[in-house]
């Protein structure tokens, strides 16, 4: 699996520019994701309109109901005074690079003040976490709890201000080979799990965890629940039934600490975990990837600046 995802071919910085080297293809390409079958007005579902431009910029009008809008109304990139080309880019960048890409190198890509780049990829992560918010986990799932910003031998330790309890999910074929992957971050109690178990796993999968109580509940929600009791630490992380979710914490984490000097984890530990399952669940398409998150940006509805500054509370 290592190898067909390393080895595959990406979309090169000539292909991109080629497609969205442009305002104009930009533009289009986002009509495309967000009406697909031809414009829907978003006030009455109307279809029969009419298009004209005013400054520079293409408008819709709906016949019915005389509403008018831009592509981008309603979108990430509504009242942005940057241009596409740039959004564009930060999105070729945060799915063609190998690792996570920081605001501050996404700052020097992209030619744009460090506050520019950091709201910018945030939007981005919003959406990656809007996308993979509803993903079901099935079949065959290894489950485990950690923790960011610690280490993983301090697993039961007393958590510090600045460290996030999570979840980490990976649905596996029956036979072991990873899927998809969720982090989600909660406070390890019956109703936490309860509630994300009844919300992530098929009522077909067969979920694998270690002994921690609160895991008890996930019978609830699964057809089978098996509970494996291991040791803590090293002892834990080499279980071969849960190598997949050991692996992928172990990955994710090495990933941020790469990228990421300083990092307020209990802040927008969200939004990483979701960059970082958008793109382990995307992997097999890294030519594609780009498109996805063009759709994604064009359907999702807008998170405003203060929203994406606020910080998320997790316990
Ligand atoms: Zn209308």
């Amino acid at each position: 699996m290592k190898n067909r995802v390393q080895f595959q071919q990406g979309l090169s910085m000539a292909e991109f520019m080629e497609r969205y080297g442009t305002e104009a293809k930009c533009e289009t390409a986002l009509v495309e994701q967000r009406w697909p079958s031809g414009f829907v007005c978003p006030c009455c579902r109307d279809t029969r309109h009419s298009r004209f431009e005013r400054g520079g910029k293409r408008l819709w009008q709906c016949h019915r109901c005389r509403h008018q809008v831009s592509v981008t109304a309603g979108t990430i990139f509504e009242n942005t005074k940057l241009p596409l080309t740039k959004w564009f880019l930060a999105m070729f960048f945060m799915t063609q690079s190998k690792n996570n890409i920081s605001a501050l190198s996404l700052k020097r890509h992209l030619g744009v003040s460090y506050d520019t780049a950091w709201l910018l990829k945030h939007k981005l992560m919003a959406v990656m976490g809007d996308a993979e918010a509803g993903r079901a986990l099935d079949v065959r799932v290894e489950i485990d709890d950690a923790y960011l910003g610690g280490a993983r031998a301090g697993k039961v330790g007393r958590g510090s201000e600045n460290k996030v309890p999570f979840v980490a999910a990976v649905e596996t074929t029956a036979d072991g080979r990873p899927l998809f992957v969720r982090f989600d971050p909660m406070p390890f109690t019956h109703e936490r799990i309860d509630a994300w178990a009844s919300k992530t796993l098929a009522p077909t999968t067969h979920a694998l965890s270690d002994g921690l109580p609160s895991f008890s509940v996930l019978a609830n929600s699964v057809e089978t629940h098996e509970a494996i009791v291991v040791g803590s630490g090293k002892q834990a992380a080499q279980h071969p039934k849960f190598r997949w979710v050991n692996t992928l914490i172990s990955n994710f984490k090495t990933a941020l600490s790469g990228t990421y000097h300083a990092f307020r984890f209990a802040k927008y530990a969200k939004r990483y975990f979701a960059e970082y399952a958008y793109r382990f669940n995307r992997r097999f398409d890294l030519r594609t990837i780009v498109v996805s998150l063009i759709s994604d940006c064009a359907r999702m509805l807008p998170h405003n600046e203060s929203a994406i500054r606020l910080a998320e509370t997790h316990r």
